[in-house]
């Protein structure tokens, strides 16, 4: 079985070719980069509207395949921004009805942890989900994924974006902060902000900004930066591996492909006797490999819709649904 998944619930188009074997036989995407600010929704969805034939066909080709080749379409139900999603949603309805296949709708962050469980051997991990817009520590427990941490406001890539707007950096800025924190040398305050198992980070943008107007230097702003909020997030995320006794950490979201969060995390790990996992960048970030390989755990799950059931949910919740397909405590592959 070969499943075309869409992905568009923000301001990266993904779409990717899986089979049932867990292969990514394609995996093209290109993400909406605005001239400056931030993401305007209407644009990022006429974005995906102009170029969704582009990449389909881009993928279509990666995969040598025909779209009468494929069995399943998936795409990303929420959450995430309504016009995106509904951009995305209008194109994956249209394969399914003219293809005469099934669909299935994906719940975006259960994607990211399904990824990474097909492409590294993490088997029961809990997924430290780090965005753009999304901030979530989740895990499997009692028959569904379910949230037990997550951001109060902004999402950390969100925080790291804003921080280098202020800084001058282009858009996605998390790289160049990535950057400029290798020459920091001085830890500057910043509101250490962990509430129970949720952390905020708005109060760290406004403090950043604090810190700039007073020509604190970039350098020591950005590592100043990275230091406080990924210890935040390494934090809550030791505190729900110790209170489901999970023993695999899983990275995924675009701000894990920071090197120095994946060497705190993973010392966290190693002192825990547990391991850390971390997909490859370009299953790290949206993509739409994940969501057909999530769409095929789900269809093989008896979890197919029906096309008035395909509405799209802005604020869809991640513990919303049965993942009834994932083994609890199942050991490392
Ligand atoms: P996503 O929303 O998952 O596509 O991820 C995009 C976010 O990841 C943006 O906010 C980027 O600034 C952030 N990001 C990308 N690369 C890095 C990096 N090397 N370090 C920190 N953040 C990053
Ligand atoms: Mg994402």
């Amino acid at each position: 079985m070969r499943c075309l998944g869409l992905e568009g619930t923000a301001h990266t188009l993904g779409i990717g070719i899986v089979d049932d074997g867990g292969r990514v036989l394609a995996n093209r995407g290109e993400m909406y980069r605005p001239d400056v600010g931030g993401i305007h929704p209407r644009e990022a969805a006429n974005h995906h509207a102009d170029r969704l034939r582009p990449v389909l066909r881009a993928t279509l080709r990666e995969a040598d395949l025909q779209l009468r080749d494929l069995d399943l379409i998936a795409f990303s139900q929420g959450p995430g921004l309504g016009p995106s999603l509904r951009t995305v949603a209008t194109a994956a309805r249209a394969l399914s009805l003219s293809l005469g296949l099934p669909i299935v709708g994906v719940n975006h962050c259960i994607a990211h942890v399904e990824i990474g469980r097909a492409v590294t051997p993490a088997r029961d991990p809990v997924l430290l989900y780090l965005s753009g817009g999304n901030t979530q520590v989740i895990s499997h427990a009692r028959g569904r994924y379910r949230v037990l941490g997550e951001t109060l406001d902004i999402g950390l890539g969100n925080l790291l974006d804003k921080v280098g707007r202020t800084l001058g950096f282009p858009f996605p800025a998390g790289p160049e902060i990535e950057r400029r924190a290798r020459g920091g040398k001085e830890l500057l305050p910043l509101p250490y902000s962990v509430k129970g198992m949720d952390v905020a980070f708005s109060g760290i943008l406004t403090a950043a900004q604090a810190l700039r107007a007073k020509d604190a230097s970039v350098e020591d702003l950005c590592f100043s930066l990275q230091e406080t909020t990924f210890a935040m997030v390494t934090e809550v995320a030791e505190r729900a591996m110790a209170h489901l006794g999970k023993k695999e950490i899983l990275l995924g979201g675009g701000v894990a492909c920071n090197e120095r969060l994946r060497t705190m995390v993973g010392a966290m790990a190693k002192a825990r006797e547990t391991r850390m996992f971390v997909p490859p960048k370009t299953l790290c970030v949206d993509n739409g490999a994940m969501i057909a390989w999530t769409g095929i755990l789900m269809h093989n799950a008896g979890l197919d819709l029906a096309i008035e059931e395909t509405e799209v949910h802005q604020n869809m919740r991640t513990d919303a649904a049965e993942a009834p397909w994932v083994t609890e405590g199942a050991e490392p592959g």
